[in-house]
This record gives C-alpha cells, sequence and structure tokens, in this order.
C-alpha cells in the first residue's frame, strides 16, 4: 500500500476552515502510522529518526526500491517532495522511482507511506496510485481547530481520509502523547544535491 499524509489539498471539504497551514500534524501521523507497523513486528525505515525505525538516507531509499532490494518492510518518507524535486521534472530518473515505487508497494510486502506539504507537489502518476490520502487537521482540546502554526496548546490531530473520501476522521491522535517518538526539530530530508545527469533537449 501506499498512504499520502498532506499539508493542504485544494478543494478537499476537510481543508476548510481557519487551520493552520503548516504544522498540521502530518509527519506525526505517518510517524505514527510506522509505529502502528513497528509494534506488530514489522521492519520500518525511515529517512528521518524516529525510536523505533532504521534510520536510510532518501536517497539510499531509493536506491533499495528502484533495486527491489526491500520486502516485508515498513518505508516512511517525509516530505517526499524534496526528493521528487531532486530527481528533476518528468525526468527518466523521476519516473523510474515512480514506477520502483508503485511496483514494490504491490509486491514484497512493502508499503510506502509519505508525506509533503501540498498535494500537487507529489507527480500525480504517484498520486493516482496512492491507496490512501490523508489529510490530518490540529483541534485543541475543546474541539476548536488550531490556526497557529505554533502554538503551546495541547493538540488532538484527526486524520481525515481525502481519497477514498470519507467524511468523519479516521483516528484521533493525542499528539501530546507521541512526540517521544521523534524529534521534530531534527528533520532534515534535503537529499544531496546532485549533478545533473540529463541536459535539457534542445
Ligand atoms: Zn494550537
Amino acid at each position: 500500500m501506499i498512504y499520502g499524509f498532506f499539508g493542504s489539498i485544494p478543494g478537499c471539504p476537510h481543508n476548510r476552515g481557519n487551520h493552520a497551514l503548516r504544522g498540521n500534524g502530518k509527519t506525526l501521523s505517518l510517524t505514527f502510522i510506522g509505529y502502528l507497523d513497528a509494534q506488530r513486528g514489522r521492519h520500518v525505515i525511515s529517512n528521518y529518526k524516529t525510536s523505533f525505525s532504521e534510520y536510510v538516507p532518501v536517497e539510499e531509499i531509493a536506491r533499495m526500491v528502484v533495486e527491489e532490494n526491500v520486502r516485508d518492510t515498513t518505508i516512511l518518507i517525509t516530505e517526499m517532495q524534496v526528493y521528487l524535486n531532486s530527481l528533476g521534472v518528468n525526468s527518466g530518473d523521476l519516473k523510474e522511482f515512480i514506477g520502483s515505487v508503485v511496483g514494490q508497494s504491490r509486491k514484497r510486502n512493502t508499503d510506502i507511506h509519505y508525506d509533503t506539504q501540498r498535494y500537487g507537489d507529489i507527480h500525480p502518476r504517484l498520486r493516482v496510485q496512492t491507496d490512501r490520502a490523508f489529510l490530518p487537521r490540529k483541534f485543541h482540546r475543546d474541539g476548536e481547530p488550531c490556526s497557529l502554526d505554533r502554538c503551546e496548546e495541547e493538540h488532538i490531530i484527526y486524520l481525515f481520509q481525502h481519497d477514498p473520501y470519507l467524511n468523519d476522521e479516521v483516528i484521533r491522535l493525542n499528539a501530546g502523547a507521541f512526540t517521544d517518538l521523534y524529534n521534530t526539530d531534527e528533520i532534515i530530508a534535503v537529499p544531496k544535491k546532485k549533478p545533473k545527469r540529463r541536459k535539457k533537449e534542445v
């Protein structure tokens, strides 16, 4: 399966209202889903550090996926668009990577979960193959949506499913209960600059 966790999805009914644009809990939700897999005894790898997964740089994860060198594993990729962008728009590398992600997720008992800020940042080829698209929203204990990017109040993350569409949230996460799973300040998903392999066709 491929799961996507998004910061915003234009046009989605769940997107309505005055919610914080950033910090909506997408990485927490991604991490939580991975954590559940780890609890079930699954091997989990991620391109950021967590308390339960094996850290593997995103370029290495991509290589493993393309070479089909991964099985029985849950893969967590935060800020997926950074890696996709590094491959170039519509490049052969990009198509190969997306094709491999899709292929791998359909066999060998591999699940790939990613988060990204905007729905439109994910290449349509990958988006249509994403089995579940989630839009987390941050609420306060009193049920009011949180509209601040930085806010010290307690938060409950409502995980809404945009595709296939479900009206009610599928999970409510007490954000404070899972802050030990990963260090939000430590997330670095920027891939190394890669020399351009393909010249622009003239
Ligand atoms: Zn708040």
